[in-house]
């Protein structure tokens, strides 16, 4: 998370039109929903309507979209007409998922578009489209504004896509909800980056970091299976969890204790369980989850179990690593992996 201190350099440099912090932050300016790189030319906001980001990814699943004038999404000084074309593109239809038959349509290469934006941005196109889209959806739960239908009539945002990047995602519009299940969603700020909890009035659903492979499918299962629509909210186990997390980044949490949902198959429990006894602070490797389960053979299936849990921290899959020592795979990413391996063992030095 970004210090205060942090925050009034980068204004500063934003009002200098900095050119050496190109790069360094993105700024997403609340009164037009757009964000921007330092030195775009446009007349500067307010300091109290920017928000900052470190990378062009966080700005769109804050739900910014990118600025015409200083194209933050492109290289300075030089833009590719292939990716201002797919940018374009994006906002044209912001809820749509790219297939390959979507870039023959416009007579584009895939793998050129893969490379051209992972050069540039340091994701691919579809990690671009899917943050654009997941920002659109997750808007209200991030502001903890309730969505209201009378809003969305307005034209909230008009022709973004919002309404249906919404109802796609968290389920059909509030208005229409009648006596469906409801979930609430809070947006939790955390050192490692924001992250989505999902609960009832009783029990934690999900938690996971907002920008990890497959959300959205998470939660459409989520949705399907408990016939609900998520809207945002917080409720009391979203309280504890935020509360517990707190601590956990502090160093002074070593067991969680909200009440939490599982959804899996029998093996998935299993291995869930194995998960949960790992020590805080230690490693295990993938076969040794496999061996406590009884099934020494099953490592990989034990390994996409582990991935498959839907509590991200809470159930410490993160303490799985290669037998060999190396950190294997992790979807929220690696840098988050390493990181909360070495924050454990961190605080347990400093208590022993
Ligand atoms: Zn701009």
């Amino acid at each position: 998370m970004l210090t205060a201190e942090n925050k009034k350099e980068y204004y500063q440099s934003l009002i200098d039109k900095n050119g050496e912090y190109e790069g360094v932050f993105y700024v997403g300016v609340k009164t037009t929903g757009v964000f921007c790189r330092p030195t775009c030319p446009a007349r500067k906001p307010k300091f109290e309507n920017c928000e900052f980001f470190e990378t062009a990814q966080q700005a769109l699943l804050a739900s910014f979209r990118p600025c015409k004038r200083c194209c933050p999404l492109s290289h300075p000084h030089q833009t590719s007409e292939l990716i201002q074309t797919l940018v374009k593109a994006v906002e044209d239809n912001p809820s749509m998922r790219w297939k390959e038959k979507d870039f023959q349509a416009l007579s584009i290469d895939a793998s050129t578009v893969r490379r051209q934006f992972k050069k540039r941005f340091g994701m691919t196109f579809v990690a671009y489209a899917r943050a654009r889209r997941m920002g659109l959806a997750i808007k209200q739960i991030k502001s903890g504004e309730a969505v209201i239908e009378a809003q969305l009539e307005a034209g909230y945002e008009s022709g973004s896509g919002f309404r249906e990047a919404f109802s796609r995602l968290m389920g059909v519009a509030p208005a229409l909800l009648g006596d469906r299940t409801i979930l609430k969603a809070s947006w939790l700020d955390t050192k490692l980056g924001p992250m989505l909890a999902i609960a009832d009035e009783n029990i934690l659903h999900l938690l996971e970091f907002v920008d990890r492979r497959g959300l959205e499918r998470e939660l459409e299962r989520l949705r399907q299976r408990l016939k609900a629509a998520i809207i945002p909210g917080v409720t009391s186990p979203i309280h504890s969890i935020e509360k517990e997390l707190k601590e956990y980044f502090e160093g002074s949490l070593r067991e969680f204790n909200t009440p939490l949902m599982f959804f899996g198959s029998p093996f998935q429990m299993s291995v869930w369980q194995a998960l949960n006894k790992i020590p805080y602070g230690e490693t295990r490797s993938y076969l040794d989850i496999a061996a406590t389960i009884g099934r020494p053979s099953a490592i990989r299936a034990a390994a996409t179990a582990n991935g498959a849990n839907q509590f991200a921290i809470i159930i410490p899959c993160h303490r799985v690593i290669n037998t060999n020592g190396d950190l294997g795979g992790y979807a929220g990413g690696l840098v988050r992996k390493k990181w909360l391996i070495d924050h454990e063992k961190l605080s347990l030095s400093k208590t022993s």
